[in-house]
């Protein structure tokens, strides 16, 4: 018997490199080119740095507050924490204890079989076809202790349209279904109008995508308030007070200034549009993107040669080593002037002067 044997054992979840070399063009963790909206800059000069002594509002109020407000919905069916990992963490330990098999796709955000080893959930992974779509019928009538989807779906960009996602969300209407929509604001449809007729879903977002604020550590989720109860218990089962003071104010600053997140999501899904058709010319293909990042593949250079060579060249973008989609890249949407400078190094190497 060693002191080992009583260790949980996990194989984390690995993130996206954070280089920190200056000058580089970072394209590898989806985060937004543009600075956050400029009523956050306010709210964190505003901060009082003599209530940093304090402990926060352990019920997140004035975020709370903000979202409801502006989802239109009651404060009982908000929850919030640090990003959106820490939402669905706490989703998963929450709502998927029967011992069954969830359900989530074979591609998909790679931190979902994490949590599921590090909770002891089975899982059972649904093939997405050839072209990265998901099937609502794949979900149907299959046992299963609960079911998890990006929509749009990561890495992939591949977007499922609402009606779809209700059918899959009325054909398990005894387990809970997370609707993971972090890239949700990028063009693709949200699961919302569902909660009024669904008492099994849960919708969960971010502002680390969308709102240009990763670095404060802000996601959130909707359901039905009997729901959002159970995965509060939980919460404060854990952790009484996930969420700083600066977060807080910065969170509800970001929501007061619609014009700007509009306006930044807007050029994000211009400057992709843009990129797919010159990446096109360059011989790349790919599924229709309705996220912040293009999956693409190349007609004949291989994924892992051109990820390498852009590193060289401190162009970093992501690749993932997996099964059916080793020949990808996903390449974040940036500013105009970083997709250019890659688009010419990608020129140059593939010779297409
Ligand atoms: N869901 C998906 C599909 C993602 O790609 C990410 C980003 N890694 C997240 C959730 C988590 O984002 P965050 O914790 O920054 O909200």
């Amino acid at each position: 018997m060693s002191w080992e044997d009583g260790v949980r054992r996990v194989v984390p979840y690995v993130p996206g490199e954070q280089p920190k070399q200056a000058g580089i063009i970072k394209l590898n963790t989806n985060e937004n080119p543009y600075p956050p909206a400029p009523g956050v800059k306010r709210a964190l000069d505003e901060l009082r740095y003599e209530e940093m002594r304090l402990y926060p509002d352990p019920d997140s109020g004035e975020l709370v507050k903000a979202l409801a407000e502006y989802y239109g919905l009651s404060e009982k069916q908000v929850f919030v924490g640090v990003g959106s990992d820490d939402v669905l963490a706490m989703a998963f330990l929450t709502f998927f204890n029967t011992g069954k098999p969830i359900l989530f796709p074979d591609i998909t955000y790679s931190f979902y079989d994490v949590w599921a080893d590090l909770f002891r959930i089975p899982y059972e992974r649904i093939r997405l076809d050839d072209v990265f779509r998901i099937h609502a019928e794949d979900y149907a009538g299959r046992e299963n202790g609960g079911i998890v989807i990006a929509n749009p779906n990561a890495p992939t960009g591949v977007a499922l349209p609402l009606s779809e996602v209700e059918k899959i969300v009325s054909a398990n209407r005894d387990v809970v279904v997370i609707v993971d929509e972090a890239y949700v604001d990028f063009g693709a449809e949200s699961a919302l109008p569902l909660l009024k007729k669904y008492e099994n879903l849960l919708v969960v977002q971010t502002f680390s995508k969308s709102r240009a604020m990763a670095g404060m550590r802000i996601g959130f989720a909707f359901g039905n308030e009997k729901l959002i109860g159970y995965l509060l218990d939980c919460r404060f089962s854990f952790n009484s007070y996930p969420m700083n003071r600066p977060a807080l104010a910065a969170g509800a600053a970001a929501l007061k200034d619609d014009a700007y997140f509009r306006e930044i999501c807007d050029k994000i899904i211009e400057t992709r549009e843009r990129v797919k058709q010159e990446l096109g010319a360059l011989g790349f293909t790919f599924a229709d993107s309705r996220t912040n990042f293009i999956f693409a593949a190349h007609e004949s250079v291989p994924a892992k040669e051109i990820f390498e060579m852009l590193k060289e060249r401190g162009i970093y973008v992501r690749y993932f080593e997996k099964p059916r989609i080793d020949n990808y890249l996903r390449i974040t949407v940036g500013t105009d002037e970083e997709m250019d400078e890659m688009l010419k190094v990608l020129r140059e190497y593939l010779g297409k002067m």
